[in-house]
């Protein structure tokens, strides 16, 4: 194979609950597991109802065009529907702007401490990451306009980012798009924002009439609670989403996850109950740390980082530590912070559990 595939280091996922059982010799239901930044409340019930009704069709192919979750998306945001692409999952959405955008030896600018998936499809492609460092846990924005250079074909912006939490408001993101040049795209992932408050939410999705080099990337694998169904989407000009739809796989979403995804969509009372959850369990989490006077990022997403030791082995041993006792959370030494553990915000017991051990496990 090519080297730069040989280079790559293969993306870390959260250990499944079956397999922490069986190493650690627990019992399954006895697991808690925040590691993977999921839905606590699972699938809504209104998107099981649609599966199951979807599912007589199995026989049959998806909808390779998406008509009428795409329909479902353009209503909500106020877009026309050949300006939105369906992804399997946001990964998928992330990997196909690199495919449609840029090529082996050109270039690719992220921030340090973001997504591990920006350096995958970078080097899936054989073009070149640009990691730029970055600011209290966030992204240097300035630092990241200033590192495009000739080669730069793409740039990618989490907000709010993982796996630190931080938050770039919408002025500071307008500044960053009036000096990216035409020729350079920018992705900005937003896996996170249903769980923005009202206060910090802002219409990124419009902004995509004002910037043709703009996509906005969104999943129903978060907020909406679809993650084992693959479904994420980009909303951009009709000229970028004509590219990513020719590079797409066709029937890259399945039926199943059509039809979930529109009844999700429509399901405001889970969204709701979701951000009310995810707000007091930061508190919860939060005070907990605060207690135990541990410092932690501060977060707007559905986790938060927190560092459990000044040691480069403290993130790895608190990590196995909690294991031990059936609780499951995110070592984030293949980002670069082996001091620090990933917490998923979960239900109330589900987070007592968790502290519970973290106290245990830090003796
Ligand atoms: N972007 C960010 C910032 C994420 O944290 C994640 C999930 N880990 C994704 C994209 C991808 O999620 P999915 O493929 O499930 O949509």
């Amino acid at each position: 194979g090519p080297d730069y595939v040989r280079a790559i280091a293969p993306y870390q996922a959260g250990k499944p609950i079956s397999e922490v059982a069986r190493e650690f010799g627990l019992d399954e239901a006895s697991i808690v597991k925040l590691a993977s930044n999921e839905n606590p409340f699972g699938i809504p019930e209104s998107a099981k109802a649609a599966m199951a009704a979807a599912a007589a069709e199995l026989g049959r192919y998806p909808d390779a065009n998406g008509f009428e979750l795409k329909a479902a998306l353009a209503k909500r945001y106020d877009v026309p529907a050949d300006w939105i692409t369906l992804g399997n999952g946001s990964n998928d959405i992330l990997e196909i702007a690199a495919h449609a955008f840029v090529q082996k030896g050109q270039a690719v600018v992220y921030a340090q401490y973001s997504f591990a998936v920006y350096a995958l499809a970078t080097q899936g492609v054989g073009a070149r990451g640009i990691v730029v460092p970055a600011r209290n846990y966030g992204h240097d924005l300035d630092a990241m306009a200033a590192a495009i250079d000739a080669d730069t074909r793409l740039v990618y912006i989490a907000n709010p980012n993982n796996p630190t939490g931080t938050f770039i408001s919408a002025p500071e993101i307008e500044a960053f798009l009036a000096k990216v040049p035409a020729s350079v795209v920018v992705v900005l992932d937003e896996a996170y924002n249903e769980y923005l408050e009202q206060k910090d939410q802002f219409e990124s999705t419009q902004w995509v009439r004002k910037y043709p080099n703009l996509i906005v990337s969104r999943t129903f694998s978060k907020a909406y609670g679809l993650a084992g169904l693959r479904v994420g989407f980009a909303i951009a000009q009709p000229a970028v989403t004509d590219l990513m739809n020719r590079i797409r796989q066709p029937f890259n979403v399945n039926s199943l996850a059509q039809a979930a995804a529109i009844a999700a969509l429509n399901d405001k009372e889970f969204l709701r109950k979701g951000a009310e959850n995810n707000r007091a369990g930061y508190r919860q989490l939060t005070a907990a740390f605060d207690e135990l006077k541990l410092e932690y990022v501060p977060s707007y997403g559905n986790f938060v980082l927190v560092k459990v030791g000044d040691d480069d082995g403290a993130g790895a041993r608190v990590n196995l530590a909690l294991l031990k006792q059936g609780v499951i959370v995110r070592p984030v030494g293949a980002y670069g912070l082996p001091q620090w553990l990933r917490i998923s915000i979960g239900l109330p017991e589900e987070n007592a559990r968790f502290v519970e051990a973290l106290e245990k496990a830090l003796g």
